[in-house]
């Protein structure tokens, strides 16, 4: 049974309820994701609810890079520098098309917060402590080669730059891509189903979850020996449920992101800056666009509804227009944006970017174990801390297998090198131009669904339409059968990134997605009309900042 489909819904709720688990996991976010199949590959039974769709929280909203975090050097959080470092070339192996490697560079200016010998010394340290090859570590560049590799910076104030390896990613598809994993060693995923309560044993442990399904609107009730709230953002929320909101807390800073056609910013390569008031923000090219990220702001609003907002977008304009001022970039510029929220941990006497991005450990009296703080980079590592923890109070501990998830490669991306994925990128490109679509969809389609892509192009034969139209039907199968797709979002969104990367083709492409996804579930065409109207509010939330202030 394939329950990673859209249709499979009503098998996969069954199996739900009517299993005991060893783990249930609360949250699809990246680090929910990485639990599930870290537990499911060593044998344990799991189930993981997701209360929207998979991926739609902080993971897809970071600055989508798989980074050590110079700046967490800085602060001398070497540990955490030294694990996501190391991480950042496991998780390259696992999913070569995804996981790309990205030179950044970074100028050193008058006044800015890396002086030469410092940047020089730190980026050794970086790539040592990351374990970078000889190939790819830092190089250290005068102020003529820092222009000449990147001409659109400001003339005046440089000094010399920096220039290293990082790796850039999609957060939303290496999520769901990792899910997929999981399931197929039999986690059994949900999306829109929201844990709003606990079930207790007579001496008061948990042993299991009480949760709503949101989509056929009924009560799941599912029993397990542990239960891990992986819910970013909202873990104190469930904390509090569980009546263990003691001691450390979160906080809660809110970042944003736009997103300029590259045309508009065409860098050579990404750019980590100096910006006036002290802080530091990247440009990253990617594709048909370029991103611009990201503010570090205290948030106590609504968790669930993030926008970003006029001064947002007013701060990060700035930005790049200070270090690149020739650009003169306006709202106008702005195709779209996001903003995500980062679940720190609450330190005194800190501001929002000086505290630390290390993950911790809560486990309450009645044995709920919650996992807070941390990054998309150093998810695997997280995921194995939290299955030791589970499998050590498991009374079965020694028959499960120690975590071996640096061996799992996510699926399309069975690929040895990067030399591989360039090689299968031009074999795409040959393909897509055959069938009469723009070049940018090889790298569009590699990037996003790897060696998947071949399914996809295949199924294009099958649809009716332009090229365009049938490439997005072929898609729209596919993640409908593989990726529970739930909504035209979930599709537009975390699927594809679309909303982020390449607006303009929505707004082209998104009644022939609506029809064949009401076809699909058979939805009455007001149920259609309703996620056509969900779907315009998202488009305009990213893209249309007075509409936001409200
Ligand atoms: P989330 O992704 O938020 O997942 C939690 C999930 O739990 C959500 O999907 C939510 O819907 C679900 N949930 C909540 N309540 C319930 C419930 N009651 N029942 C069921 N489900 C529930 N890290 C990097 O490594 N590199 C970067 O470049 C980077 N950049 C960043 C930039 C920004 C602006 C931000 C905000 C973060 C960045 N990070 C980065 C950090 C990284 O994005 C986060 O650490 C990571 O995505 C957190 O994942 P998570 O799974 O813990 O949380």
């Amino acid at each position: 049974m394939n329950l990673s489909s859209s249709k499979n819904r009503s098998n996969l709720i069954h199996a739900l309820t009517s299993t005991d688990f060893d783990l249930i996991v609360i949250g699809g976010g990246i680090t929910g994701a990485g639990i599930a199949l870290d537990a499911a590959s060593r044998g344990l039974k799991v189930a993981l609810l997701e209360k929207k769709d998979f991926a739609s929280g902080t993971s897809s909203k970071s600055t989508k890079l798989i980074h050590g975090g110079l700046r967490y050097l800085k602060q001398l959080e070497i540990g955490l520098v030294r694990e996501t470092g190391t991480e950042r070339a496991t998780v390259h192996r696992l999913a070569p098309h995804l996981v790309v490697p990205e030179k950044m560079l970074l100028p050193l200016v008058e006044k800015g917060t890396y002086g030469k010998l410092g940047t020089s010394i730190g980026l050794a340290v970086y790539d040592f402590l990351a374990e970078v090859n000889s190939a790819d570590r830092r190089k250290m560049l005068s102020r003529e080669d820092t222009l000449a590799k990147e001409p659109l910076l400001k003339k005046d104030g440089v000094l010399g730059g920096g220039f290293y390896a990082e790796y850039r990613t999609d957060d939303a598809r290496l999520t769901i891509e990792v899910i997929k994993k999981a399931i197929e060693f039999g986690a059994n995923c949900i999306n829109y189903a929201e844990v709003y309560d606990f079930s207790y044993d007579e001496s008061g442990k948990i042993s299991g979850v009480i949760a709503n399904d949101l989509i056929d609107q009924q009560v799941l009730n599912i029993n397990a020996a542990f239960v891990v709230n992986a819910t970013g953002p909202w873990v104190d929320q469930l904390r509090k449920q569980d009546k263990s909101l003691k001691g450390k807390r979160l906080f809660l800073s809110k970042g944003v992101h736009i997103v300029v056609p590259y045309e508009r910013l065409p860098l050579k390569q990404s750019v980590y800056f100096d910006v006036p008031d002290g802080r530091m923000v990247f440009a990253i090219p990617r594709h048909r666009t370029t991103y611009i990220g990201t503010t570090d702001t205290p948030y106590e609003q609504s968790i669930d509804q993030v926008l970003t907002q006029q001064e947002d977008v007013n701060y990060l304009l700035q930005a790049a227009n200070s270090m690149f001022p020739d650009v003169h970039l306006s709202n106008e510029d702005v195709e779209s944006s996001w903003a995500g929220l980062r679940p720190l941990i609450y330190e005194e006497g800190k501001s929002a970017s000086q505290m630390s991005r290390k993950d911790e450990i809560f486990e309450s009296e009645s044995g709920l174990i919650s996992i807070a703080g941390g990054k998309l980079t150093g998810y695997r590592k997280m995921a194995e801390r939290i299955v030791n923890l589970v499998v050590k109070k498991h009374p079965k501990k020694e028959g499960f297998k120690p975590c071996y998830t640096n061996k799992i490669p996510l699926a399309g991306g069975h690929f040895k090198t990067s030399k591989d994925v360039a090689d299968y990128k031009v074999e795409i490109e040959k393909k897509v131009v055959s069938r009469q679509l723009a070049e940018y969809y090889a790298i569009y389609l590699v990037s996003n669904y790897g060696k998947q892509t071949d399914e996809i192009l295949e199924k294009m034969n099958d649809f009716e339409g332009n090229s365009e139209e049938k490439l997005i039907r072929a898609e729209l199968w596919f993640t409908l059968q593989h990726e529970m797709v739930h909504t035209p979002l979930d599709f537009f969104n975390r699927r594809t990134g679309r909303v982020y990367f390449n607006l303009p083709s929505i707004l082209r492409l998104s009644s022939v997605v609506l029809q064949d996804i009401q076809a699909y579930f058979n939805w009455s065409d007001e149920k259609a009309k309703s996620e056509e109207e969900h779907l315009q509010i998202e488009l305009q939330e990213v893209s249309e900042f007075d509409f936001a202030m409200r």
